[in-house]
This record gives C-alpha cells, structure tokens and sequence, in this order.
C-alpha cells in the first residue's frame, strides 16, 4: 500500500469511526440511560425482588403443562424428560446467551422453557397441531416465556434433533424478548412513554424500509431468506409487523455471534440499528460493577462470591 492509499483508507477509517460514535451516541440517547443503568447494575438481591415482581404468575389451564409451570421464580424451566446428555447440552446453551442478554430478562421477569418432544410437550394446546412438532422455538411476550424444543418430529413422526441450528434459534426467540423488554427502557424522539417494541420505533421502520427498497431496486432473489423477506419482493411476509419482529429477532442473533443465515448482507441499515441496540444493552451492562450470575432457580448471587466458591 503506497503513502496516499493508506492516508485515505486512514481517513475512510477514522470517518467510519466518527459516524459510529455518533450513532451509538444517538441510539443511547434515545433510551432511558438511567432507568436500565439501575436495573443492571442493582445489588444482586434487589434484582430478585424486581424479578419476583415481575415474573407473570400464570393461571392453571391449558397451557403451559404443569411440569412447565414456574415455580417462583424460576429462571431456566427443563423438561421432565431430558437425559444426562440434554442436561449437559442445555447448560451449553444457556451459556451461549450473552450475558447482557439474560441479566435484562431476568430482571424483567423472562423465563427460559427448554422441552425435548416439540413445543407441544410444554404447550399442550399445540398437540394437535403440527405446528407444536416442527416449530423450533417462539417467543409469548403475554407469558413474557422463550420456548425451545431440543427435538422436533419428521414427517414419520419420530422425534429427531436437531443440534445445528439451536443456539441460533435460542439467540434468535432472544431477540423477539429483548425487542419486547429493552423496548421498556425506549423513549425514541424524547417521548414519555416507552415505545413498548423496539420494532415499532420509526427509526426502525425507516431502515427496515429502506434496505427492502434497495432489494426491489437491485432484483435481489430471496428465496434463501424468504422468511426474513416482505411479500413485495416475492419473500414469505405481508404483515408488516411480523416482518419488522422477524427480521429484528435474526439480526439480533447475528449481533450476538449466531448469525447463520447471514442476513446483514441484505439488511445493512437494519442491522447497523439492531447492532446499535445490541450493543447499547451490551455497554450499559458492563458499564460497572456488581454484577451477578443469573442461577437456573431465578437466583442471582454476585460475581465475586461465585468465583471464590469455585476456587474453593
Ligand atoms: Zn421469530
């Protein structure tokens, strides 16, 4: 590389930079800084009281089964079913849910549900539907509860796994929650009150918009993304809304190192905003100590405790 190539990638790079800084400064100016601040950063034990607080207590019915129902304030519900080995694998995953991530879901009262037969297993009111055996995961923001399923059934109806995919979809039901919890701490434009999703935010919108136009203008083919594609440039959605949430739940899953489908090619503004989100949420977690490790049980016991207790 001669002298003026490097000068000016030098000042490409330092441009790039300038306008990062200010759009992670505009996204954090757009949340209610210290409203989250105080949630995260509170002392272990006062977050299990807004955990407790906010845990829905759902009432006796169809769903969810009663081996899926919370026990307090469970953090991590698993199936009655699961082996040694879906234990062990469960464990995995829970760890590959960045930190951030779950400290938000555990203060606003989410709850992790693994089952091993399909979502049916944990969700009964799906058993006849074949939707409860082919459907990996979803999110029930009125339960404010991530469902996964470790197998699912074929066509023959047995039940298989299905490893590959799970730590995505995991990140991906992920992001449905935190779109619906981080949306609490959104005041877009200095409103009152909160945006509820943060897929409903204009700026969102506007760059969800704008990547699609850019699609239609270049012909791009979506059939490899079509569940992540509107219906008007031939992918699987007209609903607007559904397609905001999708799109926002697998590039959330991207930003937190699962990507897969690689869908930022094709939503660059969209991920850009995503990622700003993400890594809000992110910075503001580890802006200061105490922090705490988050127990399946819903308990959350400080860092430095846990490290001595290993130590032992
Ligand atoms: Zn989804």
């Amino acid at each position: 590389m001669n002298l003026k190539k490097s000068f000016s990638a030098m000042m490409a790079a330092t441009g790039l930079t300038v306008t990062m800084a200010a759009q992670a400064d505009d996204i954090g100016n757009s949340f209610n800084r210290q409203g989250l601040s105080d949630r995260l950063h509170a002392s272990c034990a006062v977050q299990e009281a807004q955990r407790e607080r906010l845990v829905r207590k759902l009432p006796a019915g169809t769903d969810p089964a009663p081996a899926f129902r919370n026990k307090g304030i469970t953090f991590v519900i698993e199936s009655p079913h699961f082996d040694q080995n879906m234990k062990a694998d469960a464990d995995v995953l829970f760890a590959k849910i960045p930190e951030h991530t779950k400290s938000l879901a555990f203060n606003e009262g989410g709850v992790f549900v693994w089952s091993r037969y399909g979502l049916a297993e944990s969700l009964p009111s799906r058993k006849n539907n074949i939707n409860g055996y082919i459907i990996p995961g979803l999110y029930l923001p009125d339960q404010k509860r991530l469902y996964l399923t470790f197998m699912l059934a074929g066509l023959d109806r047995k039940f298989y796994a299905e490893p590959a995919r799970r730590t995505r979809i995991a990140n991906h039901e992920a992001g449905h929650m935190m779109d619906d919890m981080l949306g609490n701490y959104s005041h877009y434009k200095g409103r009152q009150q909160a945006d509820g999703r943060l897929t409903d935010r204009r700026d969102y919108k506007d760059a969800l918009n704008r990547d699609t136009k850019r699609m239609r203008q270049q012909n791009t083919d979506v059939t490899a993304f079509s569940y992540y594609a509107a219906g008007s440039i031939g992918g699987d959605h007209n609903d607007q809304q559904r397609l905001r949430r999708e799109v926002f739940a697998e590039l959330w899953a991207e930003s937190s190192g699962y990507g897969g489908s690689g869908l930022s090619k094709h939503y660059p503004d969209t991920y850009s905003l995503v990622k700003g989100f993400y890594d809000h949420l992110a910075d503001t977690y580890k802006a200061s100590d105490p922090r705490c490790v988050y127990k399946k049980d819903g308990s959350a016991v400080p860092v430095a405790t846990s490290k001595h207790v290993l130590d032992l």
